[in-house]
């Protein structure tokens, strides 16, 4: 998940508490039911069979330095990945960040008769060549520590066996696949439009999106809903004086109580309504005050006899819909709006990471996925509190796709520490989760009258 935005789940925190064989154990190892198909069982047992070579597919990529700015190690992680899905007959093709000053993004496409499928994973970590987290470790049987390997190449592993396992089950030849591998999801492109228009060029047309990010840590839960979030900057000017004549009609209130009547009113306005947050990270205020670029450093001064004549505040918001979105900045501008004497204010919003709602699709395709978990014997799957979901890229298809899933990568605990461990037993039970969810997505549509 994105680095800037905060995405990776609070729930790691709890994840932490639990050991990584708790977790697992939690699965009940129930038989697989007869509800599944015969070629749902092939796909298992595929599944299995391939899981060595999964195992020494991720080995390899962890083992490749992806940190976003290496672009090199980038394309060679897409390299990897792209002789994989040219081997299962996808087209595909490396669309070059220039225009975004990363290194690009894989997209390979499986045309079929089937409804459009778009798998989502990502090529870069938060490990650059200057750390000292590069190698992939085997811990013992169960656990393997490695920089990317929960987020995201145990997830972009899990892409290329499921869909081998369906292929040679002979299941993929009618599907409908698009695989998008972004290469600079944990430090997004600039302008972000360009930087994820492959990917929302891939989502048009798909009936379904899923997201091979690392889950919460428990394999007993998905992700349907993501809060999204963006930035925005508070400015505000108050008329400079002798502090002596602040109040007075000519004077007014200068331009940190301005500010702090904004912040205030935010706080009182807004502030508990559900999956709704906004943090003012960095105020800066005084006769001279300006924020950088990046709103996370700047410099301030003033003096105690001096009415204040400027004030910056940057901060994010978080939001759960586009309509609570659009709610929060509107109350936000209507109080920025408002004055106290001689001063003025203005608010500018930053879009980031779009909001993922919990939408009946999202809740339907859960659905599916919990119920192909529970055949396989693997036990329920529940949606993760949003809350404690952060942002990824699969919110940027949110808006185009009608049913979203994501949190299904490999599992594990302590992502963009050094301390990222994979739990490896969750491997074959991800993928064969995945494969049967995607056979189902396809074989459904396939089957549902054509509108
Ligand atoms: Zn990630």
């Amino acid at each position: 998940m994105h680095t800037t935005h905060c995405r990776r789940f609070a729930l790691a925190l709890l994840a932490l508490a639990l050991p990584l064989s708790r977790a697992a154990a939690q699965l009940p190892a129930q038989p697989q039911s007869p509800a599944l198909t015969a070629g749902e069982r092939a796909v298992a047992r595929a599944v299995d069979a391939h899981n060595a070579q999964a195992l020494a597919l991720l080995e390899r990529i962890v083992n490749i330095n992806s940190g976003t700015l290496n672009f090199a190690g980038v394309r060679q992680v897409g390299d990897v990945l792209r002789a994989q899905l040219d081997s299962l007959g996808f087209a595909t093709r490396w669309v070059d960040g220039a225009a975004f000053r990363r290194a690009g993004h894989l997209v390979a496409e499986h045309p079929g008769p089937g409804p459009r499928l778009l798998l989502i994973g990502h090529l870069d970590t938060v490990f650059e060549p200057s750390s000292p987290f590069q190698r992939f470790e085997r811990l013992d049987d169960s656990t393997a520590r490695g920089p990317g390997i929960i987020d995201m190449k145990g997830g972009d592993v899990i892409i290329i066996y499921a869909l081998r396992a369906l292929k040679d089950a002979g299941l993929l030849d009618r599907m409908n696949v698009v695989v998008v591998y972004n290469g600079d999801e944990e430090d997004s492109g600039e302008p972000l439009a360009e930087a994820r228009r492959a990917l929302m060029d891939a989502a048009r047309g798909a009936a379904a999106a899923v997201g091979f990010e690392d889950g919460p840590g428990d394999p007993k839960l998905a992700v349907i809903a993501r809060r999204g979030a963006e930035s925005w900057t508070l400015r505000t000017t108050g008329t400079p004086a002798h502090s002596s004549q602040i109040f007075t009609p000519a004077v007014g209130a200068g331009a940190v109580y301005e500010a702090a009547r904004v912040l205030d009113e935010f706080y009182r306005r807004l502030a508990g309504e559900q999956y709704l947050t906004f943090n003012p990270g960095l105020a800066l205020g005084g006769t001279a005050a300006e924020a950088d670029t990046a709103g996370t450093s700047g410099t301030a001064s003033g003096k105690r006899n001096v009415v204040a004549e400027r004030m910056v505040v940057t901060g994010d918001l978080r939001t759960i819909s586009p309509e609570q979105l659009a709610r929060a900045r509107r109350t936000m501008r209507e109080i920025v709006a408002r004055h106290r004497p001689r001063t003025s204010a203005e608010i500018a919003f930053d879009a980031g990471y779009p909001p993922m709602a919990p939408t009946a699709g999202n809740r339907r395709l859960l659905a599916m996925y919990d119920r192909a978990s529970r055949e396989l014997g693997f036990g329920p799957v529940a949606p993760v509190d949003p809350s404690r979901a952060g942002a990824a890229d699969i919110a940027f298809v949110a808006a185009l796709v009608p049913m979203k899933l994501d949190g299904v990568g490999l599992s594990g605990r302590d992502d963009h520490t050094e301390k990222e461990t994979a739990d490896l037993r969750m491997l074959p039970v991800l993928t064969k989760r995945a494969a049967v969810l995607l056979h189902r997505l396809s074989a459904q549509a396939a089957t549902a009258p054509t509108p």
